[in-house]
């Protein structure tokens, strides 16, 4: 049985399908399981299994409250034929390296991999725990994860959903995938900031106690579907585990052999699915963290200091455009030997002046990892060459893994087998793909840049994208940063 508690040491314990629903700790922090279990099923058995059998292999332990049925329906009901392929996560072999390509479900990006399931682990969450509001999710997104919690929850009984995203910091392409969201328990708000005002304005309306009366009044509770809910980091392990089988299936790689994993990161939550593997047992050597130009995670390992107090930088990698990564309170709260306290301490100072520092005996704990970050000149060419050697097309976010990667190996000649994963399609940031591989094709429009990119990668251009190319535009409301919970409240009607 694994239970959840507060990493800044408030309330709990509480059941996984209660942190599910809650998302967030009443004291702010994260919830995170008394123990991290260990993998059930040898790696041999598992790499003899589909997607979905590992799935349910590695998320039961975490999820101990749920019944058989109930996760294993779950499970169903989110990697179908919503996938455009039956591995759901197949890898794709390019110079020296396997790409773990986890953008093939419905919005080309790797937050599918848990907003399709988390829509259900929470509606079955409601029904357990006797829930009679409806779910309002409320999410701030710096472009991914908006669509694809659009499309996990729209017109799923009982919730309703609520996107925040920056007016000016996502792609054409991103923006246009929101507001053009179906369904009519759906709202999309663009504000005049960037993703860590939006992401601070979510954080404050979960906090305002007056409001969430007033919700429970009207038959409403808020939830959160960003990468700090439980519900998101735990199907994201299941990825690793899986690929780690393929490779052992395949005759990659030997039984127990360690590999490398490299990561772009944002918010922390995908690298952090990734240690969660390594502690169940998987064999993962390094995890090396990818970071583009706003590089507080690269500072961060290096001397310990994190700093978010420079300039906000936007890339052609928007979705790793941040300088807040909420997740990395987990690893926190773990390398202080599971102390709240110290945890609670070093997050104040976070909110208060922008910064903390670690104590030595903590950063020791960290030699798992291993931060880089690559520049936007180098992320262009990363693109433009592996296209150029291996006819791989890949999107900029992959760029940045792939481009540290290629660093890290020149500066330690390490030659372990390494995952890359590959979070977005190219076809989600067209124009700066096809930039990078020709300037030439800078006059283009988006679409006819996608037409270029199928003619020259071989890849059919994905429904994702053909199906936004005349969708009408069903959302235009923009707000200012402080005006985020009235927004809220007049969609609501209360
Ligand atoms: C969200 C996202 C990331 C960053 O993942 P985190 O879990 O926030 O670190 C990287 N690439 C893409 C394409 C994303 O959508």
């Amino acid at each position: 049985m694994v239970n959840y508690f507060s990493t800044r040491g408030g309330g709990g314990p509480v059941s996984a399908s209660e942190a599910i629903l809650k998302g967030l700790a009443d004291d702010g922090g994260l919830f995170f399981p008394d123990h991290i279990p260990t993998l059930t099923k040898s790696l041999k058995e598992l790499s003899g299994m589909s997607y979905q059998e590992v799935a349910y292999e590695v998320m039961q332990p975490f999820l101990s409250d749920y019944t058989e049925e109930e996760l294993k329906g779950c499970i169903k009901n989110a990697y179908d034929s919503k996938f455009d392929t039956e591995a759901i996560a197949p890898l794709a072999y390019a110079d020296g390296a396997y790409y773990l390509e986890l953008f093939h479900g419905a919005t080309i990006a790797f937050k599918d991999m848990a907003l399709s399931i988390l829509p259900h682990l929470m509606i079955t969450a409601a029904r357990k725990n006797h829930i009679k509001n409806d779910i309002v999710i409320l999410t701030a997104t710096s472009g991914d994860t908006g669509k694809a919690a659009l499309a996990g929850f729209a017109d799923v009984k009982g919730t309703k959903i609520i996107v925040f995203y920056p007016k000016n910091g996502v792609s054409p392409i991103q923006e246009k995938q929101m507001v053009t969201q179906k369904g009519d328990n759906t709202f999309v708000v663009g504000i005049h900031g960037n993703f860590d005002d939006a992401q601070n304005g979510v954080k404050k309306i979960f906090g305002d106690r007056e409001l969430g009366k007033l919700m429970d009044d009207n038959g409403y509770q808020f939830s959160s579907a960003n990468s700090i809910n439980i519900g998101r980091l735990v199907p994201q392990i299941v990825y690793y585990v899986y690929a780690y089988a393929q490779l052992l299936k395949e005759g990659k790689i030997a039984d127990s052999e360690p590999v490398n994993v490299v990561v772009p990161t944002g918010n922390f939550g995908n690298i952090l699915a990734a240690y969660f593997a390594k502690n169940m047992g998987l064999p993962i050597a390094k995890l090396i963290c990818a970071s583009n130009e706003n590089k507080v995670l690269f500072d961060f390992f290096r001397t310990g200091v994190y700093d978010r107090n420079r300039d906000f930088v936007l890339t052609s990698s928007p979705s790793m455009d941040i300088l807040i990564s909420s997740n990395l309170e987990r690893l926190i709260y773990l390398i202080a030997g599971s102390d709240a306290e110290k945890n609670r301490e070093l997050m104040m100072q976070l909110s208060t002046s922008g910064k903390y520092e670690i104590t030595p005996e903590m950063q020791e704990k960290l030699h798992d990892f291993y931060g880089g970050y690559a520049t936007e000149e180098e992320t262009a060419k990363t693109i433009a060459s592996l296209y150029e050697n291996c006819g791989y097309v890949i999107d900029p976010h992959t760029a940045v893994a792939s481009c540290v990667y290629r660093k890290y190996k020149e500066q330690t000649k390490d030659e372990t087998k390494t995952i890359i994963a590959s979070t977005a399609s190219p076809y989600k940031f067209t124009r700066s793909v096809m930039s990078a591989i020709d300037k030439g094709f800078d006059g283009l429009e988006d679409f006819a840049l996608a037409d270029k990119l199928s003619a020259l990668s071989g890849v059919k251009i994905p429904e994702a994208i053909e199906g936004i190319r005349t969708a009408p535009v069903l959302h235009d409301t923009v707000c200012e940063k402080d005006q985020m919970a009235d927004v809220v409240k007049k969609y609501l009607g209360i």
